[in-house]
């Protein structure tokens, strides 16, 4: 398959137009996000939603987001808007909040995952916005890379994954906030979120009062019967070894110079992803900066790229310093700890 690449100029363009027709019919488009960049299908087309979890090799019982540019789209794919629901529509659509609600046959089986529920939200981008709502469909859209490996930020990222295997990418430029959006279920009292995102915790308490964090969030350990199916997949991960450290800042420095030189002796190509704040601290070629620690939004734009970049030199270990689990840096370390499986270092002096 010929893969159609081109940079978004205008709604107008005949490109785009050709895309939104393309997605109505069920052909697959890639588009930005305000979070990562989509893979969209007509999420009413079983056929186009199938060839959403060939493309990407992902399994068929986990579930995908459905997309919409309007509350209109809305109210036929779900039996009832809860008024708490309501409430984080109106304070945070479009934006990056996943809401999960009871389906009505509308929605196939399909793109549920079977559920009786579905997951829906408004992403927060013009591009995105227009391409739903010229494709006059609520568009199936998980992040646009292969199943297992890290989301894609950028075009660049997408080709290196699907070229070849979908019909659109529509270049919109990186992706604002990096991580994926915060996914929340709101059929049970109180909700629950099922995975952080670029709306906090706080954010939502704010909004409706309280809300509680799924065990997989706070315990780091497997989850046998997940809530959300998507939970029990490992996500997010470059093909080399990721470990988490944390600790102060000597003990991290100390543990993390004597680790790469180390795994030096041993022929072991290492990289740190470290705050920039520490980097002089190591190596020139040993480490590469996420941002600031005391700016997680920088740490969740820069994560996904730089475990890509990491994979495209052909780093066999990944060593990432740690940030505080604070507004978005929660979603940040959930991914990280993710890609990390159960590698979690706690460096002393
Ligand atoms: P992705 O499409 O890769 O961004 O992942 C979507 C996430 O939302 C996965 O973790 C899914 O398991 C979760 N999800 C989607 N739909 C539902 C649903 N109906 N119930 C529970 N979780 C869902
Ligand atoms: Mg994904």
């Amino acid at each position: 398959m010929q893969t159609k690449y081109f940079e978004f100029t205008s709604c107008d363009a005949p490109e785009f137009l050709d895309a939104a027709r393309a997605l109505r019919e069920g052909l697959l488009v890639a588009f930005p996000t305000e979070t990562v960049y989509g893979l969209g299908a007509n999420a009413l087309d079983r056929k186009a939603v199938q060839s959403i979890y060939e493309a990407k090799g992902r399994p068929g019982d986990n579930p995908l987001i459905v997309h919409i540019a309007d509350l209109e789209m809305l109210k036929p794919l779900v039996t009832e808007i809860k008024p708490d629901a309501l409430k984080l529509i109106s304070a945070y659509w479009p934006g990056p909040l996943t809401i999960i609600m009871k389906k009505t046959a509308v929605v196939p089986d399909i793109t549920t995952g079977g559920l009786d529920t579905v997951a829906v939200r408004m992403p927060d981008n013009h591009i995105a916005l227009e391409l739903i709502r010229r494709a006059g469909v609520p568009v199936a859209a998980p992040s646009a890379n292969r199943s297992g490996r890290p989301s894609p930020t950028m075009t660049k990222h997408v080709l290196e994954d699907l070229n070849g295997r979908i019909s659109y990418i529509i270049d919109g430029g990186p992706c604002k906030v990096g991580v994926e959006s915060t996914v929340i279920d709101m059929t049970v009292e109180p909700a629950v979120i099922l995975r952080p995102g670029g709306i906090t915790p706080l954010m939502i308490k704010q909004v409706i009062g309280s809300v509680e964090l799924d065990r997989s969030i706070v315990d780091r350990i497997a989850v046998d019967r997940p809530k959300s199916p998507g939970m029990k997949y490992k996500h997010y991960a470059p093909k080399a070894e990721v470990f988490v450290v944390s600790g102060d800042y000597g003990s991290i420095v100390n543990w993390l110079n004597k680790a790469v030189s180390e795994d030096r002796k041993a022929g072991i190509k290492s990289v740190i992803l470290a705050a920039k704040e520490h980097i002089q601290e190591y190596g020139l070629s040993d480490a590469m900066s996420y941002g600031s620690i005391n700016d997680a939004s920088e740490v969740a734009s820069n994560i996904f790229r730089l475990f890509r970049e990491c994979d495209r030199i052909g780093a066999e270990k990944i060593y990432v310093e740690a940030i505080p689990k604070e507004g978005i840096g929660l979603a940040v370390m959930n991914r990280i700890e993710k890609a990390a499986g159960g590698r979690i270092i706690q460096a002393f002096d």
